[in-house]
This record gives structure tokens, C-alpha cells and sequence, in this order.
């Protein structure tokens, strides 16, 4: 795999547009101008790594807009030292994302071969330190929680209580929520006193949030 001065020069033109659409958080731009997002995709689609749009991956999933990852990354408020399960691995392209911001990443993949291949992605490009657990996010990762931050980077029909209870207080759950097409995107904190406070943030597409693994 090369990263090249073009690709590089792709990746400035894709931290300004992320900019114009309101990203300001130099340290997600520094980790969009640094990772080879081109690696992610098959060799002959690299082109299409820097463009805002969301890409098919294998196993008919995607991997998400570059815009819907900085939100997301964003509405989590990624602190050094955090300890995150990202829950939908992919491309595994989020999950570096939040590992670059020097994050602790657990991270969830239902479909075997997906999460075969993600995984041995992940070790190839010196990204090994993510955490990878092949499963169903449904139930969380209760061995490795409580968490200080849970991502959803699949749309759910409510709101998962097993991994509300996976959240430490003062936790955040970033979580695409809606039926159909369109999910509203949700960030819910966990207070002191067990309520949630809700704020949404606008409207995303996301692959479904399915129950059980894909052997
Ligand atoms: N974060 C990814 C985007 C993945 S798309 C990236 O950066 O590329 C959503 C992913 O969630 C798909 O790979 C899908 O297989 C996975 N998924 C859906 N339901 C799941 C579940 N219950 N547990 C774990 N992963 C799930």
C-alpha cells in the first residue's frame, strides 16, 4: 500500500471541505489529514477515499462519509486515555479515528469474514493496539466496561439497555436512532443519578443495527 504526496494533497482538500462544513476540532482534522483513509477501501475505488461520501466495503456494509465520522467523533468528546467500544468495526476506519486521538478502542464486528479481514487490516497498517471482538453489540463488551464512551456506527430502533448499563457515569453514548432510512443522531449522558440526558443532532444513513453474528 502507498501514500503518496497526491494522496496526501487529497486528504488537505478533504480536512478543508470537512472544515467548511463546520468541523473545527483540530486534533479529528489531524487525524483525518494522517490517516491513509485511501488503505481502507478496495485499490481501485482509493480515489473515492477522499471524497465525502459514504463507500461500499465488503460483505455489503459501508464505510461512513468522512463528514458522519467528525460528527460522531466529534459529539463524543474523545479525552486522551478514554476507554471507548465502538460498536459496528467495518472498514475500521472510526475506530482508528478514535485510537489516533489516543483513545482506548474496544470495537464490535457481527459478520465473521468482515471482521477476519478488519482485523488483520488493523495489525498490517500499525493500527494492532485496536481492540477487535468479533460478536454481536447487542450485548456489549461487559468484560472490558464500564465505558467512558460507547459509538454506535450502526442505525438502532431504540436504545440498547445493555449498553446504557455498560456506560460509566458521566458517560457518553453516541448512537444513530430511527427506523427506516434516516436515524436521528442522538448523544446521551449518563448522570449521576442513573437519567439520561438526550440531545440530537440532526438527521444520517446508516446500515441497520442487527441482532445476532454472521458466520
Ligand atoms: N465504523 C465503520 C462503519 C461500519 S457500517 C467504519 O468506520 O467503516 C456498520 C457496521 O456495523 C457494519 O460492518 C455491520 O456489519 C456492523 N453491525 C451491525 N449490527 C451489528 C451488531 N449487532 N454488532 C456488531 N456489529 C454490527
Amino acid at each position: 500500500m502507498v501514500d503518496s504526496h497526491r494522496h496526501k494533497g487529497l486528504r488537505q482538500q478533504l480536512v478543508n471541505e470537512l472544515k467548511s462544513k463546520g468541523i473545527k476540532d483540530e486534533k479529528i482534522l489531524d487525524a483525518f489529514l494522517n490517516i491513509p483513509r485511501h488503505f481502507f477501501l478496495e485499490k481501485t475505488f482509493a480515489d473515492w477515499a477522499y471524497k465525502d461520501v459514504a463507500f461500499p466495503i465488503d460483505a455489503d456494509q459501508t464505510i461512513s462519509q468522512p463528514y458522519t465520522v467528525a460528527i460522531q467523533t466529534a459529539l463524543l468528546d474523545v479525552k486522551k486515555g478514554d476507554t471507548i467500544l465502538e460498536i459496528g468495526t467495518g472498514s475500521g476506519f472510526q475506530a482508528c479515528v478514535l485510537y489516533y486521538l489516543g483513545a482506548k478502542v474496544y470495537t464490535i464486528e457481527r459478520q465473521k469474514k468482515l471482521f477476519d479481514k478488519t482485523e488483520n487490516f488493523l495489525h498490517s497498517i500499525g493500527y494492532g493496539n485496536i481492540r477487535t471482538l468479533f460478536g454481536d453489540g447487542y450485548e456489549g463488551a461487559p468484560r472490558f466496561g464500564p465505558f467512558d464512551k460507547i459509538l454506535l456506527t450502526a442505525g438502532a430502533v431504540e436504545i440498547p439497555e445493555k449498553l446504557i448499563a455498560q456506560l460509566k457515569t458521566g458517560g457518553i453514548m453516541v448512537i444513530p436512532l430511527g427506523e427506516g432510512d434516516l436515524q436521528t443522531m442522538l448523544k446521551i449522558t449518563k448522570n449521576e443519578d442513573g437519567s439520561l440526558t438526550k440531545e440530537k443532532f440532526g438527521h444520517y444513513r446508516f446500515v441497520p443495527f442487527l441482532k445476532g453474528v454472521q458466520l
